[in-house]
């Protein structure tokens, strides 16, 4: 008889999103974000990962020379140097159709994401958090989403939390 508690595609590619968080170096923000290929994604079996990605600087941009404050003057800050978790994903993705693909993070994504997502052929968002939804950014973002036929979904996780455990010996 097969394991009952092995865990949904769901909660599994958004349980990638949260571990490619672990690598931001964001003191106050960490987002992933995990691509996976959709039903119609041509050349691409269904539920196959086709990019991650997390907020950080682009390449050469070195964590140490690189601001991350959120206050102060502009150039002090991260905002004109961060790549969100989303686009940085879709750029990672290196020219590989993601028409057709869904995303996952855990925070419903801003209007400069949502534009690269849509520019890109991402067909669905699919999302933990919307804990910003009264801001504009967010709004501007639903606009544009709905406009281009983005399906939104809100992920009703089937389970709270997935334990890593490095501790093989445990197995
Ligand atoms: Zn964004």
């Amino acid at each position: 008889m097969k394991r009952p508690d092995y865990i949904s595609w769901d909660d599994y590619f958004m349980g990638m999103a949260l571990l490619a968080a672990k690598r931001s170096k964001d003191p106050s923000t960490q987002v992933g974000a995990c691509i996976v290929s959709g039903e119609e994604c041509v050349g691409q079996r269904p539920n196959t990962i086709l990019s991650l990605g997390y907020n950080g600087f682009p390449i050469g941009c070195k964590d140490d020379h690189f601001p991350w404050d959120r206050e102060g003057n502009f150039l002090d800050t991260k905002y004109p140097f961060v790549v969100h978790a989303e686009l940085n994903a879709i750029l990672n993705a290196q020219g590989k159709s993601l028409v057709g693909a869904k995303l996952y993070v855990a925070l419903f994504p801003c209007n400069e994401c949502c534009k690269a997502i849509i520019q890109s052929g991402i067909n669905e968002v699919i999302y933990l958090s919307d804990k910003y939804a009264q801001t504009d950014v967010v709004k501007a973002s639903k606009k544009m989403f709905e406009a281009a036929g983005v399906k939104l979904t809100r992920l009703e996780t089937q389970t709270s939390k997935i334990v890593l455990d490095f501790n093989v010996e445990m197995i």
